[in-house]
């Protein structure tokens, strides 16, 4: 039986043809840039996401330089993140001039663990930047609490958990500016590259429009120093149509992730799943396990290839042991373990019972 990480072919279907509609009436209007399209979608994710404003954006590295721009941070002003953010989440903190500080990610969870925050504050410190991975968040409560204590804005990452609740809220509505990426693969995926901040300001809603567009805020009166970080109608006509199946995707992979759960806790492994944060939910963005300490994971991964499952690491090496990054490292021992040992197996809308059952089968033989 063959597994694949990740097959986009069931979702694709589901829009294709109106899909197919919608871009040939856009080439027939001949308007490529921005436009109502974009407008359209920007209106359906701030009501998705319960904020009141959206703004369309060329990616999710953009969408996470934008707010960080938009919360005014600036050169030398520190942002917490976490041990395992992703690299884009940390390149757009470079990309403002700011310093990245890494609070280490809890052992069970793999999200940020709030209590290695607050001893990174510092006077410089301007905001906490969480990374909501695999398609959970840590403990947004105390996050708010402590951002609130020491008057620091909050950016989310919500690139990995469209959907995804804390406290029965959706992560995107706990910062001041909060980023998604449209990235094909993530939940709510275009055909190509997207990304999107979602707020409840109004100025800073308005800042972000002009500094998406090359600073803009009328035709040749560039009031910010702003890049092209636009959203294409076409990705929006995709994202709009999309949308509409994105609870239903997210509820299949939810019922996945906890068959796997089953399945796992069955099996007896030493295999364990990343836990759930209290009170949060997830949309299992990614399936990830933690092997057991000392596994050898290139050669697991190996072994389930033969067998043709298909397998990933995210990720492997903590972006601050990058050859790019030069900067300020924080000790974060959790997260350089974890990276050794975290495994994603197949997850996506369409995975079958029989093809899971395969998957934790084989995966407790090859160990
Ligand atoms: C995918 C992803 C991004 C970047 O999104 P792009 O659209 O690829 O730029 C940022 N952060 C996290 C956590 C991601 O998973």
């Amino acid at each position: 039986m063959k597994v694949p990480f990740q097959d986009l072919g069931p979702t694709t279907n589901k829009v294709k043809s109106e899909f197919l509609k919608k871009a040939e009436q856009l080439l027939d209007r001949g308007r490529f840039i921005l436009g109502e399209e974009v407008l359209e979608f920007e209106k359906r994710w701030s009501a998705y996401i319960g904020t009141k404003y959206c703004i369309g954006a060329s990616n999710g590295a953009d969408a996470l330089y934008l707010s960080l721009i938009a919360c005014g941070i600036k050169a030398g002003d520190e942002v917490i993140t976490q041990g395992n953010a992703y690299n884009a989440s940390v390149t757009a903190v470079l990309r403002v001039g700011a310093v990245p500080r890494f609070a280490d990610i809890s052992a069970d969870t793999l999200e940020i663990d709030v209590a290695k925050i607050e001893p990174l504050i510092t006077a410089k410190t301007k905001a906490i930047l969480p990374v909501h991975l695999y398609g959970q968040s840590g403990d947004m409560g105390a996050i708010c609490a402590i951002a609130k204590k020491h008057n620091l804005k909050i950016v989310e990452d919500c690139a990995q958990a469209h959907g995804a609740e804390f406290s029965g809220k959706k992560l995107g509505s706990f910062g001041q500016m909060n980023a998604f990426s449209f990235y094909p693969t993530k939940n709510l995926g275009a055909f190509g590259d997207a990304g999107a901040v979602v707020t409840d300001d109004e100025l800073l809603y308005k800042e972000c429009l002009a500094l998406r567009n090359l600073g803009q805020v009328a035709k040749n009166d560039h009031k910010y120093f702003g890049t092209n970080m636009r959203l294409d109608p076409i990705q929006a006509e995709a994202l709009s149509l999309k949308i509409k199946f994105l609870d239903e995707a997210n509820t299949a992979r939810v019922r996945a992730g906890k068959y796997y759960d089953e399945l796992l806790a069955k099996s007896r492994s030493e295999i364990r799943p990343v836990s759930l944060t209290p009170k949060a939910t997830s949309v299992y963005h990614l399936y990830v396990v933690i092997l057991p300490q000392g596994a050898d994971r290139t050669a697991l991964q190996r072994k389930l290839s033969e067998k043709e499952i298909e397998t990933a690491v995210h990720y492997p090496t903590p972006v601050y042991r990058q050859p790019f990054y030069k900067g300020r490292r924080d000790a974060c021992p959790i997260t350089d373990s974890m990276a050794e040992r975290i495994l994603s197996l197949p997850m996506f809308y369409g995975i079958n019972k029989e093809q899971q059952e395969y998957v934790v089968e084989i995966l407790g033989k090859a160990l």
